[in-house]
């Protein structure tokens, strides 16, 4: 179905524009980010925001929600299929295969990743994630690394009300019996269990433990727990990451119904929850080691461990508790000028180079109505220029915000003025 053109244009439903000064938020939240996993030697990796269809079903699984129901797929222009990212961590793991750098591999990312679901509020159908991947270690210790760094990001943000719950997956050596036995399980709570997973025990039955239906949670009680039945490499594995986190203080709680949706995760799993937003989309992150996820994917063998943080999620959740309420800081000055605008064009220039934030007016618009727009733009000052500055050479430097009058000072001396007045600058 096309768009209706007649009428005006409107964004795809499910997704948002974010405009400045909202948009602030997103930046501090990236800067931050990037602060954050930097100190501990993680780099950027930016990769396509489309990959082949193939990378997301070999790497995710087709029988996922996000994979075979939501992902956005379509045959290109030379009749490949192509799907828009829905998560970060598959591209990943496919430039890892492709490129080899050496591990362990630490990255990062900011991507917005799509997926066809409900919308509804904090869930869309381009959201955007901030992740780490690494690649190439199976150390309990780098799960501990990971898992602290974004405890650590999301206490930054102020964001008090969240709740990290981990598990453990275990691996193919002790999941395979451990799914028979609960299949067996859950068929004898068939009847009890949602529409949508009555019929769905033969396939992959940890997904009916994740199912966020009352049906499911309840018919759920009493299955057996996966973190009981750990072959001991994984048993040992989970113990010495868990006793990492105390021993950080990074605290956690068990979550025996922590699978989460992908198929590529094996032994830790874990999800930061926000207790201040809706229970539907409480999710702020999440993620756990994939360390067959590599090979899956035609790699030679690589262990490997990522989380995602949902932007817009982490964002209500500061919302909700009043957080990150911070405001852009405005423009040092304004430049008004009322001599034609090309005064205002050297001045801002100048100051600009020498790190102010400096704005102005354009269109001609007379003395009142740039006074106006100066006053808006909460710059602590407006730089004046009228016809008798001009003819004497001068600025005049009126304050704004606090009772400062203003003063006359030599066109050449404004950067200095700006200087003197306690303005950043980058000198
Ligand atoms: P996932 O890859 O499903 O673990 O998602 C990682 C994080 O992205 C989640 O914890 C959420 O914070 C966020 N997220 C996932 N799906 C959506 C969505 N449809 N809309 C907004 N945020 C989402």
């Amino acid at each position: 179905m096309d768009a209706d053109v007649s009428t005006e244009p409107r964004a795809p439903t499910g997704t948002h524009d974010v405009l400045w000064p909202e948009s602030w938020r997103w930046e501090e939240l990236t800067a931050s980010f990037a602060r954050q996993v930097e100190r501990a030697n993680y780099g950027l990796v930016v990769s396509p925001m489309f990959e082949y269809a193939e990378i997301f079903r070999r790497g995710i699984g087709v029988d996922s929600d996000v994979v075979g129901k939501e992902m956005y797929e379509f045959a290109d222009r030379d009749g490949r299929v192509i799907a828009l990212r829905p998560e970060g961590t598959a591209s990943v793991a496919r430039a890892f295969i492709e490129r080899r750098p050496t591990i362990p591999w630490k990255a990062w990312y900011v991507t917005p990743a799509f997926r066809h679901e409900r919308p509804q509020a904090g869930r869309y159908r381009q959201h955007h994630q901030l992740g780490v991947e690494v690649l190439g270690s199976a150390d309990p210790e780098l799960d501990i690394e990971v898992v602290t760094i974004a405890a650590d990001f999301i206490e930054g943000t102020g964001v008090r009300k969240v709740e990290l719950k981990v598990n453990s997956m275990g691996d193919a050596t002790c999941r395979p019996a451990y799914v028979d036995r609960l299949r067996e399980d859950l068929e004898k709570r068939k009847a009890l269990l949602c529409d949508d997973h009555r019929g769905r025990i033969g396939g992959n039955p940890l997904r009916i433990l994740d199912c966020k239906t009352a049906e499911c949670q309840a018919a759920i009680e009493g299955v057996p727990k996966l973190v009981d039945s750990l072959c001991d490499p994984c048993a040992a594995h989970f113990r010495r990451f868990r006793e990492g986190l105390d021993e950080l203080g990074v605290s956690y709680t068990l979550d025996f119904r922590l699978v989460r949706g992908f198929d590529y995760y094996s032994r830790t799993t874990f999800e930061f929850t926000a207790h201040s937003i809706e229970a539907a989309q409480n999710a702020v992150g999440g993620g756990g080691r994939y360390d067959g996820l590599v090979e899956m994917m035609g790699g030679p063998p690589t262990p490997g461990i990522g989380f995602a943080i949902g932007i817009e999620r982490l964002l209500l959740a500061a919302s909700a508790e009043g957080t990150m309420h911070e405001h852009p800081p405005p423009p040092d000055a304004f430049v008004v000028d009322v001599v034609g605008g090309g005064a205002a064009r050297g001045i801002v220039t100048e100051l600009r180079r020498a790190g102010f934030r400096v704005d102005r007016a354009f269109d001609g618009r007379s003395m009142k109505a740039q006074m106006k727009l100066a006053d808006r733009s909460g710059a602590d000052v407006a730089l004046i220029v009228g016809p008798e500055e001009q003819a004497s050479g001068v600025v005049t430097v009126r304050t704004l915000r606090r009772h400062g009058g203003q003063c006359t000072v030599p066109r050449s001396g404004v950067v200095a003025e700006m200087h003197r007045r306690g303005h950043d600058g980058d000198e």
